[in-house]
């Protein structure tokens, strides 16, 4: 039988379902997503006010980008890898609105990205977009957007779909040609602009660096990139 504690519980979590994305605990404000203790053990990078991090020199030589920063610390089998799990394959969009706000924030709080005019988020193939439903990159753009108060540009950059002449080519080739590919189909919206391309996370920085590169061949474009986390290579 159960104890009256165990029906109020019971009850309580009826009225408030809502429980942190990060460890569970019962939630009173759903829109945090995260519970304050979660929220204090994010391993932040400190990165955005910090000139010549390790985003920024990553990108030296490869990218022309004025700032460039990841939030957070992504390592195995942490609350950072939960979290991408539930935003990337869990469908958890609101975590993703969420992260973008927090990102948004610590943005804010640096002077370094105060010039941005307008954010675009890294496309997705379109067939891994309707797999999954939306774009993670967009969802966390935004969140941010929210903070900074700025458009999200995400119908100007397009990531081709693999083609039927890239089967004749080998394996490894045909992913090197695929990954790396970008078009900017909408380059008069971005012209004059400080661009802040956003992405989920940066590892080696080959999707950043050639989705970059196309977005600055349009005319008198600054770039700038900020993801939620980098991985350790
Ligand atoms: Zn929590």
């Amino acid at each position: 039988m159960l104890r009256l504690k165990e029906i109020k519980e019971s009850l309580l979590h009826v009225v408030f379902p809502h429980v942190c994305d990060g460890c569970g605990s019962d939630l009173l404000n759903i829109e945090s997503r995260l519970c304050i203790r979660c929220l204090a053990s994010l391993p932040e990078t400190n990165f955005e006010i910090h000139p010549n991090n390790p985003v920024e020199k990553d990108f030296w030589g490869r990218l022309n980008i004025i700032d460039g920063s990841a939030h957070l610390y992504f390592t195995k089998e942490s609350l950072v890898q939960h979290l991408m799990h539930q935003l990337k394959y869990r469908g958890n969009k609101d975590l993703g609105v969420q992260l973008g706000r927090i990102m948004g924030n610590a943005l804010k709080s640096s002077t370094r990205f105060n010039s941005i005019d307008a954010l675009i988020p890294l496309p997705l193939f379109p067939s891994k977009e309707k797999k999954r439903g939306y774009n993670q990159a967009k969802v966390l753009c935004d969140g941010i957007a929210e903070i900074l108060n700025l458009p999200v540009l995400s119908n100007v950059i397009i990531r081709p779909q693999y083609t039927e002449t890239q089967t004749k080519k080998g394996r490894i080739e045909r992913w090197k040609n695929i990954e790396g590919k970008f078009k900017l189909i909408d380059p008069a919206a971005i012209q004059n602009k400080h661009l802040l391309l956003i992405d989920d996370v940066v590892t080696t920085g080959a999707t950043l660096e050639a989705c970059g590169n196309e977005l600055l061949s349009a005319n008198n474009i600054k770039l700038s990139v900020a993801t939620l986390c980098i991985a350790s290579r």
